[in-house]
């Protein structure tokens, strides 16, 4: 099944609201097993939206439409369609009654353009929308071989319906193929490193029925395994041989296999799952690395506390790193960077602390330190190491993938004691 996106809206044009629904609607039609072969953004002109559908009706099954179904003047949407399938608005008790009911449960006054949005196409197969006043709308076309499905702009009602009402409705009356897919995330190996390192097993894929794909962000790479057919079963034993011969090449850069899932996540549950405390002293990432632990439900079990160390008084009073060694080598050093995890380690009892001592940038750099050098050290029970690496001009980048590299270091070693 093929399927065409239309988000409708002046200000997705004028760059003032991204266009996060057509990703979203992309990336979970293809886990149904639905292709998306185009996506258009249009604005709010009546005449658009009839262009719009004019082209994608001629080539695709599946059009979803979101945006232009507010209670506002600029949104003409629902009016469109009832022109364009020819067929009256009319009024939908239940779906006043529910308004209705969501204005008097706000404490608002309700107003005719909202009493306005209880009129839908007649020919139309209402989607409900419980998270909004505009509901969803399916037009099936030449015979229900064709789908035209409408939805709000809002992008957690459009999520809403979409899972709850159009991918069932699409799973139920086509037949989609199955799919299946992993993704595993790795960390500290760039995509082209890793494409060249897994050449000879990539070439084999197409043969064997899976397709890869690199999703790559600052610092790590995730990569998808996916496959699809008629027998489920199938499917998903074609994905999982391919996912233990890939966990056999990289094995060293895999911070996670489970879906989704963040190196801050997976670094709390390695730590929980051994029973170890971690601690913080952070200069560069500024609290950084603190801030994405406890962002983390459940995260107290093993996080105990930073202390972001910026001024070299605090670094001195609070860590007990040592004036002299400051003076000597300077903030940014092995020597003190790792005075700095051995002092906080130290102060709050804890098993590892990790501490990171960098030139973020745009400024400060020098020739023996350019901007992007940064020192972090992991103390634990065997002792402390350090290590430098070098990031580029970027300062929200370094900051970043300074955290990415400290929480995966842990990782690697808390993995490697188990073993
Ligand atoms: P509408 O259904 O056109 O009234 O849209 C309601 C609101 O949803 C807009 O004001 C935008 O903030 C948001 N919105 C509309 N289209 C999109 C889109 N494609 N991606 C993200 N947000 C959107
Ligand atoms: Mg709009």
């Amino acid at each position: 099944m093929l399927a065409e996106i239309i988000t409708v809206g002046d200000e997705l044009l004028l760059g003032q609201t991204i266009d996060t629904n057509s990703a979203w609607m992309g990336e979970h039609l293809a886990l149904s097993g639905i292709a998306v072969d185009r996506i258009s953004t249009i604005s709010d002109a009546p005449n658009a939206l009839v262009d719009a559908l004019d082209l994608a009706l001629k080539s695709v099954d599946l059009v979803l439409i979101t945006g232009g179904l507010g209670p506002t003047l600029d949104d003409r949407t629902k009016q469109v369609l009832s022109d364009y399938f020819d067929t009256p608005l009319v009024q939908h008790d239940g779906v006043l009654a529910n308004i209705t009911r969501w204005f008097a449960h706000r404490g608002l006054p309700m107003l005719p353009s909202n009493v306005e949005q209880a009129l839908l196409p007649e020919a139309c197969e209402m989607l409900p929308n419980p998270l909004g006043t505009a509901q969803g709308m399916w037009f099936g076309v030449k015979g229900g071989h064709q789908v035209v499905v409408s939805m709000p702009g809002v992008p957690y009602e459009m999520k809403g319906i979409m899972t709850d009402e159009v991918i069932p409705r699409l799973q139920d009356r086509f037949a989609l193929p199955t799919r299946y897919h992993r993704t595993i995330l790795t960390q500290g190996v760039g995509e082209s490193f890793m494409s060249e390192h897994v050449a000879t097993w990539e070439e084999g894929l197409a043969a064997r029925q899976v397709s890869l794909a690199y999703l790559p962000a600052p610092g790590q790479v995730r990569v998808r395994l996916s496959s699809e057919g008629e027998n489920q079963e199938e499917v998903v034993r074609r994905v999982e041989q391919e996912v233990v011969a890939f966990k056999a090449l990289c094995e060293h850069w895999i911070v996670s296999e489970r879906e989704g899932e963040s190196v801050a996540t997976a670094l709390t549950r390695e730590l929980i799952s051994s029973g170890k405390t971690l601690a913080l002293a952070e200069s560069c990432t500024g609290g950084a690395i603190a801030s994405s632990m406890t962002a983390i439900p459940g995260s107290s079990a093993c996080f105990l506390g930073g202390v972001v160390a910026y001024a070299n008084e605090v670094k001195v009073d609070l860590l007990g790193v040592s004036k002299d060694v400051i003076e000597a080598h300077g903030a940014v050093s092995e020597e003190v960077v790792k005075e700095m995890a051995q002092g906080v380690r130290r102060r709050m009892a804890a098993d590892y602390a990790l501490a990171t001592s960098g030139v973020a940038g745009p400024g400060g750099g020098t020739k023996e330190k350019p901007v992007g050098t940064v020192w972090m050290a992991l103390a634990g029970p065997d002792g402390v190491q350090a290590r430098v690496l070098n990031f580029g001009q970027s300062r929200s980048r370094n900051i970043e993938k300074a955290r990415l590299e400290c929480q995966a270091w842990l990782l690697r070693e808390l993995r490697e004691d188990k073993r």
